[in-house]
């Protein structure tokens, strides 16, 4: 099996959100081909964008993974969706966010995915939470 390492954002602002971030730690290591060898204190930060909105918990999570990158997208999701999350409004509140920021040293253009995530160069808690796992940032 060859693995690629991945880091994958989570984020939460509605419901029991340690919870659910501790539900999808589970189940992406559940995922075929997957288990989670990493993962970022929990921090809390302010909503981004116009929509008026409680506070998130965010995570990050390594994972090795002989997914490929769109495979693992569909199946994270899943995973949001396992969670209830109501996609309404662009930037709204939900249950649970799942992003792939990185994947391997991949770069992907694609309808549906792009990596690395565009607003890695924006969420300094993001750039802090790999730091955490030692994930060097891509060269821009
Ligand atoms: P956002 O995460 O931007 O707040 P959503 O979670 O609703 O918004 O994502 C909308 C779409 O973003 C997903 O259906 C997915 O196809 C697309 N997308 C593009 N690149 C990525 C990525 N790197 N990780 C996750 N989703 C992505
Ligand atoms: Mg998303």
């Amino acid at each position: 099996m060859s693995a690629e390492r991945a880091a994958i954002a989570l984020g939460s602002n509605l419901g029991d959100r340690e919870r659910v971030l501790g539900r999808a730690r589970e189940a992406i290591g559940r995922l075929p081909g997957t288990r989670v060898v990493g993962a970022s204190r929990v921090e809390e930060t302010e909503p981004l964008g116009p929509v008026p909105q409680g506070p998130y918990l965010n995570q990050m999570l390594l994972v090795e993974t002989a997914l490929e990158p769109r495979e693992l997208l569909e199946a994270l999701l899943a995973v949001e969706r396992e969670e209830g999350r109501a996609r309404s409004e662009r930037w709204g509140p939900r249950t649970l966010d799942c992003d792939i920021v990185l994947f391997g040293e991949r770069s992907i253009t694609e309808a549906g995915l792009t990596v690395p995530h565009p607003e890695l160069p924006h969420r300094g808690f993001w750039q802090r939470e790999l730091a955490e796992l030692n994930v060097r940032l891509p060269v821009a």
